[in-house]
């Protein structure tokens, strides 16, 4: 049995000032429920959510995968190991977009961050152009290939794959229970081949692209589906809790 994992993703929003209320709302809302509940912040909100969370994990948004050094404006994993974050959202599609992030990348973060025993939540998806050139599964086999390259199956079972088609980012429009799930079984069963059954079995997949409180329980149903990555309605406290307590 794989846990249920859900993830806010804060993007660029949250002062400290937000997250405390926040928190103040939320975090013993989620105690009770056997979904494991986070939250990804920005970065100068993660000492403030790391502190008043007892129950929501603390994801970052970002990282660089080089220890310390000459880089300007970059923050590093020690950095957020310091203030006790444990997750890092990474390759996501904003970033890929329009920060330069690359398979090559997102894959040399998930390395540095499975060495100092953090968690990577790596993210994949197409466009709409791909979707309608039937390109989605082998577009999405092959930014999951270069993300675990040289990563052993020990660590890849630490890692959870958020799978996010562009197209339904703060657009609206979900993909169908049965589409999400449908790509959701194609990278498990890409992940047996880069691995084998057992590993791909154990390894956390979860959707994102307009998840609400509407929808997530039937995407939460699906077999492949095990957790959610959501951005727009996790910025408010009461659509956050029913997320959570979906079930
Ligand atoms: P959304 O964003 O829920 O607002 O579509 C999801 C994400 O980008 O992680």
């Amino acid at each position: 049995m794989r846990k249920k994992i859900i993830f806010g993703n804060w993007k660029m929003n949250g002062t400290n000032t937000e997250v405390k209320a926040f928190l103040k709302l939320v975090d013993k809302k989620v105690k009770n429920t056997d979904v494991v509940a986070g939250l990804g912040l920005p970065f100068t909100a993660l000492q403030t959510g790391v502190k008043k969370a007892k129950n929501v994990k603390i994801a970052a948004e970002n990282v660089h995968f080089h220890q310390n050094g000459a880089y300007t404006g970059e923050v590093s994993i020690a950095m957020l190991q310091e203030i006790g974050v444990g997750y890092v959202i990474i390759g996501h599609s904003e970033r890929r977009e329009m920060f330069n992030e690359t398979d090559q990348s997102v894959n040399a973060k998930a390395i540095a961050l499975l060495a100092n025993n953090m968690t990577p939540i790596i993210c994949c998806g197409e466009t709409l152009a791909t979707k309608e050139a039937g390109n989605t599964v082998k577009f999405v086999n092959a930014q999951i290939k270069a993300a675990y390259k040289t990563i052993s199956k020990e660590d890849a079972v630490k890692t959870i794959i958020a799978y996010e088609p562009i197209w339904a980012i703060g657009t609206g429009k979900t993909a169908t229970a049965q589409d999400a799930q449908d790509v959701c079984k194609a990278i498990r069963q890409n992940l047996a081949k880069i691995y084998d059954k057992p590993t791909a079995e154990q390894m956390i997949i979860q959707y994102g692209g307009s998840v609400k409180p509407a929808n997530i329980k039937e995407l939460m149903e699906q077999q492949d589906i095990d957790g959610a990555l959501v951005g727009g309605a996790s910025l408010v406290a009461e659509d956050y809790i029913a997320l959570i307590n979906y079930n």
